[in-house]
């Protein structure tokens, strides 16, 4: 199957959609799914499928490479002007459109209001539904991603010191992730020592690592787009404390439960409560208040969403790549998370994450 093909199947499997939308047409505008089903790149352009054509809008910087990277699709050259948007529909002969609520701000629909002779459908979601099911493709690319994102979390010990910021503990790991040969990184990374790893998403700041500390890393490499995602924790001295230890077991323990457990067909609330179970089970109840995990492609959050806050009849389906990181915050003190990614398959979570998880001490001693 050349590269050409999928992006024809795509297309296909879109204008089976459109009558499910009552629209003629579906106008695409959000990067990544204008990327995964024409396989442009570049920052600007508007898919147009009807029935019996396939149209990508974009301007002048763009004309060559579109021709390119879109085999499939028509080129219309956009000079991004509201006749250039009206043209556009006229070509396509379509009177009512569908556009993606989620990703088409309050300007842009005023102006989609000004072309005449066109209502608009408003679309909760389009093509995330089939992006959700990974191709072979596509776990290959991301696998390669998480591949180096293995390689340089392993680094950790060496880079991470005694004294250093977060800022500059984070900013090592992102060149060595450049270097290892990420396109770029899939989202800034997460250094958090200290008090700050008990919040999940902290910033890296100008706070020192110091002995005593829990340091949350969480961090991905991105390749052709395709984003991995991986956190680990670690106390930094010679010996971890007591309550330490306990709590990354427990949370060790509820990772491993998922990876155990999770079936296909799995309703995603009861894949949540796996973990959650545990993490309550042991009295943290209020320490673990986000989702078990998510989807994730050429978006770092994705479909499907493994959290109590899933819809109730969504299920686990063979072929989607998931995050599975469950995570214990104590305010004050600091947290640990333990974040892999994995493909669902017939049998269960096969992880595509290879660094290891045992309690990572970082012994800075030696320095
Ligand atoms: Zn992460
Ligand atoms: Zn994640």
């Amino acid at each position: 199957m050349d590269y050409n093909s999928i992006h024809q199947q795509r297309i296909t499997a879109v204008r089976q959609k459109l009558s499910e939308w009552e629209v003629e047409a579906v106008l695409i505008t959000s990067p990544t799914n204008r990327r995964w089903l024409s396989g442009f790149t570049g920052s600007n352009g508007q898919l147009l499928i009807t029935a019996d054509q396939a149209l990508i809008a974009t301007d002048f910087r763009y004309f060559t490479q579109a021709a390119n990277e879109a085999a499939d699709f028509t080129l219309f050259k956009h000079q991004r002007t509201l006749a250039d948007t009206q043209a556009l529909l006229q070509q396509a002969a379509v009177a009512r459109v569908g556009v993606e609520a989620q990703h088409v701000t309050l300007a842009q629909m005023d102006d989609l209001n000004q072309v005449d002779d066109v209502s608009w459908v408003s679309l909760p979601t389009t093509l995330e539904p089939m992006r959700m099911v990974k191709t072979a493709v596509e776990v290959e690319t991301i696998q390669k991603a998480a591949v180096i994102t293995d390689a340089v979390m392993a680094q950790v010990p060496r880079l991470a010191q005694i004294g250093m910021s977060e800022a500059e503990v984070a900013w090592q790991l992102e060149k060595a992730m450049r270097q290892a040969g990420a396109g770029a990184l899939a989202f800034d990374v997460i250094v958090a020592s200290g008090p700050n790893s008990g919040l999940p998403h902290h910033h890296p700041g100008s706070r020192r690592l110091q002995a005593g500390d829990a340091l949350i890393v969480d961090m991905g490499a991105q390749v052709d787009g395709y984003k991995s995602d991986l956190t680990r924790s670690f106390f930094i001295g010679e010996k971890a404390t007591a309550h330490y230890f306990e709590l990354y077991h427990l949370v060790l323990k509820a990772h491993t439960a998922v990876f155990q457990q999770a079936k296909p067909g799995m309703r995603l609330k009861k894949v949540d409560s796996l973990a959650r179970d545990i993490i309550h089970g042991a009295g943290h109840a209020e320490h673990f208040g986000h989702g078990l995990g998510h989807g994730l492609g050429l978006d770092i959050h994705e479909d499907p969403l493994l959290s109590v806050r899933a819809p109730e009849g969504a299920t686990l389906e063979v072929g989607t790549v998931v995050t599975i990181e469950p995570g214990c915050y104590i305010p004050n003190w600091g947290g640990i998370r333990i974040e892999d990614l994995a493909l669902v398959t017939a049998d269960g979570l096969i992880s595509l994450s290879h660094c290891p998880k045992q309690p990572n001490i970082l012994d800075m001693t030696g320095f």
